[in-house]
């Protein structure tokens, strides 16, 4: 059949809009016609970077209807509506212990299907897919069953895409991976959609106190809409004697999604005894200089991946939490037109949108 998709061609943040050639779905996958689809920070990165090779469709927090499902799919059919996820190999030791973002054997870049083999085709050859499960900057997409989630009909699907990646890391930061108990602390670094979102996490979770640092005015003021105790602005000294005016002992967890070097020490050293910093990305050159000595006093040091969620249990959750009013993650989005792809890019980078959401 024949789908419009934005290809990727060379490095940069102006794929052209093309009209492809896609395979029927193969045993175990299901084809999706999008509805909206969310800009994640690693489609930008992933798009000036050969993380992936060309062309290529990007794309990874679409949400749409089934349209037609694969040999061996039995649990989903024409008319469902799905939120489109990362896929798992289901073997190895962390899906095996239902951690499946910690897939000792999945490739998210690749870019096609675990055979090797190709399902877009344009005028000149094949054009890779299946990035992260999707390949969702487009009409239709096909991913694998295990990563493509069914939620309530009730919900409103357009805005559900950035579930698949951005907010259930941040969400999931929370309450899969801190654990966060009612009565304790947090400090979030960046508050864009993946901060935002550990926010309004918190607050479900019972946090007695919440803090966010950013940059921009317009997304702290955003923060304490949405559930912050407490925003600082890091224009400039640190942070952490600014959180400990706050909270003298420090937070038990902070939560870095800005991936810069003295940002992350920063947060690190906001920390209470015990206290948890988790970081969602590396820095840009993938190193850090840390302090042991804080780390002594049961401190310690984690990396996120998709907030450790299993999408198929906490994607349905998240929209229940929706659906109740407790995490209005409805505030982040603002929707563009699918031909608008870049300036929704444009307006991500500038921090001007939180969350762009292409519709289809
Ligand atoms: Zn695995
Ligand atoms: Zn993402």
């Amino acid at each position: 059949m024949e789908i419009r998709a934005a290809v990727f061609r060379d490095n940069s943040l102006k794929p052209s809009i093309e009209t492809l050639e896609m395979s029927e779905p193969g045993a175990g996958e299901v084809l999706v016609k999008l509805t909206a689809t969310g800009v994640c920070h690693t489609d930008l990165k992933t798009a000036v970077t050969d993380r992936s090779p060309r062309p290529v469709v990007l794309g990874h927090e679409g949400a749409g209807v089934v349209e037609a499902v694969g040999a061996g799919v039995t649990d989903l059919e024409p008319g469902d509506h799905v939120v489109m996820s990362f896929t798992w190999c289901g073997d190895c030791p962390s899906c095996q212990s239902a951690r499946p973002a910690y897939c000792y054997d999945t490739d998210h870049f690749a870019c096609t299907r675990p055979d090797g083999s190709h399902y877009l085709h344009g005028a000149d050859g094949p054009v890779h897919g299946d990035f992260f499960n999707q390949s969702s900057f487009a009409t239709h997409a096909l991913g694998r069953r295990r990563g493509v989630v069914k939620v309530r009909k009730d919900a409103p699907l357009n805005i559900l895409g950035p579930l698949g990646c951005g907010i259930q890391t941040g969400a999931g930061a929370v309450l899969n991976v801190f654990r966060m108990k009612p009565g304790q602390t947090l400090a979030v670094f960046g508050a864009g959609s993946l901060g935002l979102s550990a926010v309004m996490a918190a607050r479900i979770a019972g946090a007695a106190q919440v803090i966010a640092v950013d940059l921009h005015p317009n997304r702290l003021q955003l923060s304490t809409e949405l559930g912050a105790d407490h925003a600082i602005r890091a224009d400039g000294g640190p942070v952490h004697e600014r959180v400990r005016d706050l909270i003298p002992h420090g937070v038990d967890f902070a939560l870095d999604t800005t991936a810069v070097g003295p940002a992350m020490l920063d947060a690190i050293a906001s920390l209470a005894p015990h206290g948890t910093f988790g970081f969602v990305a590396p820095t840009e050159g993938g190193e850090l200089t840390v302090p042991l000595r804080p780390l002594m006093m049961n401190r310690k040091v984690v990396g996120i991946m998709e907030g450790n969620s299993n999408p198929n249990v906490f994607i349905p959750q998240l929209v229940d939490f929706h659906m109740q009013g407790v995490f209005p993650f409805d505030r982040l989005v603002r929707f563009y037109p699918f031909d608008d792809i870049e300036r929704a890019f444009h307006d991500s980078e500038e921090g001007t949108t939180v969350k762009p959401v292409l519709e289809m």
